[in-house]
């Protein structure tokens, strides 16, 4: 629960009646291989939540975070969005650079102290289209 609202840990989508039913049915149908991949009483399951879960509350206190991490979370979104429009690649590839970044991530950082500070950095990473969108704007008023 974040507020008022029940919140999938996994794809943070909210669930709008938090009834066990419900709940139930959206890990099911949108989390399908999960048991597969990180079978129940697994330790790869309880590190996987215990990850989601401090990555959750990491994104809960962003609004505390060190002005100097947002600074480089926005950096590191232009310098993307520059590389996009350098090779004149569609926008819908800054989700795709965002998705290959996690992925490595996890994979790379393996077992770094510092993973999960690493991880919730690049999933602020700010790479909508929109976004995107207004850092190309500005970097060719430049
Ligand atoms: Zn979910």
């Amino acid at each position: 629960m974040v507020k008022d609202k029940c919140i999938c840990l996994i794809c943070r989508a909210s669930v709008a009646i938090p009834k066990r039913g419900n709940l139930e049915r959206h890990h099911k149908t949108v989390h399908k291989n999960y048991e597969k991949d990180f079978p129940p009483q697994s330790k790869l399951r309880k590190r996987k939540v215990r990850d989601l879960i401090s990555c959750l509350k990491k994104e809960q206190t962003m609004f505390t975070r060190p002005a100097k991490q947002s600074k480089a979370t926005t950096i590191a979104s232009f310098k993307i969005s520059h590389i996009l429009a350098k090779h004149k690649k569609p926008f819908e590839d800054e989700s795709v650079a965002k998705e290959a970044f996690i992925e490595a991530g996890e994979t790379l950082l393996g077992d770094f102290k510092n993973r999960i500070d690493i991880m919730s950095a690049i999933r602020e990473l700010q790479l909508s289209r929109p976004t995107v969108t207004r850092r190309i704007e500005v970097m060719s008023q430049a």
